[in-house]
Parts: C-alpha cells; sequence; structure tokens
C-alpha cells in the first residue's frame, strides 16, 4: 500500500509538472509572437527608410513600377529628330535662356514630388550629334515654372540636372508648367556633350494656344506628347554638335 501511495504521489506530481510546463511553453508562443509582431513594424520602419535617398531600392524599383516609360530608340515618335531612320540632323535650336536659371542645381531626374500642382509629365528621349550617334553621359540641365507659372527662385524645386546613360538616353519626371505673363508652356534645358558646347534653349508643348503669341516660341521645339495613365508622356531628341 505504502509502494503504490508512493507511485501514486510520485505519478501525480509528475502529472501536475507537466501541466505546469504546458501553460510555461504556452506562455512562450505569445511572448514569440510578440517578438513576431515586431517584425512587421521593423519592415514598416525599413520602408520608411527607404524613402531616403541612401536606401531606395524598394521606393525606386515601386517608382520604377509605376512610372518608367519604356521607349526604345525604336518606338520614337519617326518625326523626332534622328527617329525614323535619318541619319543626320540639325543642332537643336537655341533659345533665350531668359532670367530665372540658377546655377548648381542638383542631380536629379525626377522634379516631381507628391502632392505637387499640376498634371504630372515623365519626358523621355535621347541626345544625339548630328550624324544621330547616341552621345552617352551628355548633360542635361532642366528648370521651369510649376503649375501656377511661378518659378522657385530661393531653391531647387523643379529644377535639376542628368546624364544621359550609355545610350544616350535621358527620362525627366516633372509637372507640365504653367503660365505666366507673356510666356507660353516651355520647359528651359541646357544640354551638352561631354567636353562640348552648351546648347541653351526651351521645349514647348502641341496645341497651347499661347504659342502663337510667344515671340520666343518655336515649332522644332515642340515635345510630342501623349496621354498617360497618370498624366502626359512626351518625347524629345536633343542633338548637338559632333565635339
Ligand atoms: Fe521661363
Amino acid at each position: 500500500m505504502n509502494r503504490k501511495n508512493i507511485f501514486s504521489l510520485v505519478m501525480t506530481i509528475s502529472i501536475l509538472a507537466l501541466a505546469a510546463c504546458a501553460p510555461a511553453t504556452a506562455a512562450t508562443s505569445p511572448s514569440n509572437d510578440a517578438v513576431n509582431t515586431v517584425v512587421p513594424t521593423t519592415l514598416s520602419n525599413t520602408d520608411s527608410n527607404a524613402t531616403s535617398p541612401t536606401s531606395t531600392s524598394s521606393t525606386d524599383s515601386n517608382v520604377t513600377a509605376t512610372t518608367e516609360v519604356n521607349i526604345t530608340a525604336e518606338s520614337m515618335d519617326p518625326n523626332l529628330a534622328c527617329s525614323g531612320g535619318k541619319t543626320s540632323s540639325s543642332v537643336t535650336p537655341e533659345l533665350t535662356e531668359g532670367p530665372y536659371y540658377k546655377t548648381g542645381s542638383p542631380e536629379q531626374a525626377d522634379l516631381y514630388q507628391d502632392g505637387m500642382t499640376g498634371t504630372k509629365l515623365i519626358v523621355t528621349g535621347y541626345v544625339y550629334d548630328t550624324n544621330c550617334q547616341p552621345v552617352a553621359n551628355a548633360w542635361l540641365d532642366f528648370w521651369q515654372a510649376d503649375a501656377n507659372g511661378n518659378y522657385d527662385n530661393s531653391g531647387y524645386t523643379l529644377r535639376g540636372h542628368q546624364f544621359t546613360d550609355e545610350n544616350g538616353h535621358f527620362q525627366l519626371t516633372t509637372v507640365v508648367p504653367g503660365l505666366y505673363p507673356g510666356r507660353t508652356e516651355h520647359i528651359h534645358f541646357k544640354v551638352q556633350a561631354p567636353n562640348g558646347e552648351i546648347i541653351t534653349s526651351q521645349l514647348f508643348f502641341p496645341g497651347v494656344s499661347q504659342n502663337d503669341s510667344d515671340g520666343i516660341y518655336n515649332a522644332n521645339l515642340l515635345l510630342s506628347i501623349q496621354e498617360a495613365s497618370d498624366g502626359l508622356q512626351g518625347q524629345y531628341n536633343f542633338v548637338v554638335p559632333v565635339s
């Protein structure tokens, strides 16, 4: 009897001990869940960090997915310089620089900022030489008024420079500029082949009634415009002197 009682007691203690362990194990699970819960928070922090210029890989890929305009030289508007099988072209016409150019613009191809007023515009194209050979690493500097016709003369909003890639390709993301007194819609630019001459001029938009009354307007500098899902898509090919 005593041995049976001792055995029963040992068994009871063992069962109680196991039972006690079970909740302890279960109690660890929520703690693991709690650790897991932290993971999304950490990820979302990573996402927000991804908006910083130093770690934009995921943001860039998102932006690329929605705004990348895949236009090859072959799919350009054939009316543009060096498109449609042309093998030579005149240098892009020069126009006045205007009073609002600022040196030292940041290197940025995307001038569009979230919440910016106006119609989003993506301009793509190439820089060629007069033999219609693409110019890699050409410098392009863009500046323009915002959708209300105002320039940022204290900062660098809607101002930025970039360089063409190895195929002579560029892409500018911005907004359609607004009108200001005496001027039709236009985007100022400078373009220069490596060690070449700087061409200063302006791009224009087709179908703007003020084009005809603007003394600076030049139809050879018209963008080829198409509607895009989130704004407008423009094309233009610059031609610089052979250096
Ligand atoms: Fe202007």
